[in-house]
């Protein structure tokens, strides 16, 4: 139980981060510099101001700075994670696969919402999202010593691309 607790605070925070990447990343900003800042007023945030839900709640969803209202959206993201985080610990426990979930679970939610936000799905982190995908099948099949690890992925790529792929063409004759 402790353990769910403490991972769904380490949530909490790297939804902040993944906050700044949904927001920056589709504007080809820079995701360290400058720090957060208030969307309104431009007023750089405190560390304490970094720590998520936890702020939005004692500031009442209001910036410190300029009391323009925060939008809910950031603190629902930062949540979300969290509880991501506490049900992937409560599912794999201390093993290979929870770091490797973690992290690929954190590409989805920036790439959903990036999606949801722009209809657009950044390159880059794809390519991230696909290498990072390798390592860790090749990382569970060493481990497990089993292929299927390797090729059904694989497998699930080219189907999944192929049926995108098919429809598109379909599409295009269509028109
Ligand atoms: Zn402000």
């Amino acid at each position: 139980m402790l353990n769910s607790i403490l991972f769904f605070i380490l949530g909490l925070v790297i939804g902040s981060f993944l906050n700044v990447c949904i927001y920056r990343l589709p504007k080809g900003e820079s995701l360290i510099y400058p720090g957060s800042h208030c969307t309104h007023c431009g007023h750089a945030l405190s560390t304490y101001d970094l720590i998520p839900i936890v702020s939005y709640c004692c500031l009442n969803g209001k910036c410190r700075y300029c009391k323009e209202k925060i939008s809910p959206y950031y603190a629902l993201v930062e949540g979300g994670t969290g509880l991501l985080y506490a049900l992937l610990f409560h599912t794999f426990g201390w093993s290979l696969e929870l770091p490797l979930y973690m992290l690929f679970i954190s590409i989805l939610i920036v790439l959903t919402l990036i999606d949801w936000e722009y209809m657009l799905l950044p390159t880059p982190i794809l390519v991230f999202g696909c290498v990072l995908g390798s390592i860790f099948r090749g990382l569970q099949a060493a481990r497990y010593q089993n292929t299927a690890y390797l090729w059904a992925p694989l497998l699930g790529a080219l189907v999944g691309f192929g049926l995108f792929f098919c429809s598109l063409f379909c599409w295009e004759m269509v028109l």
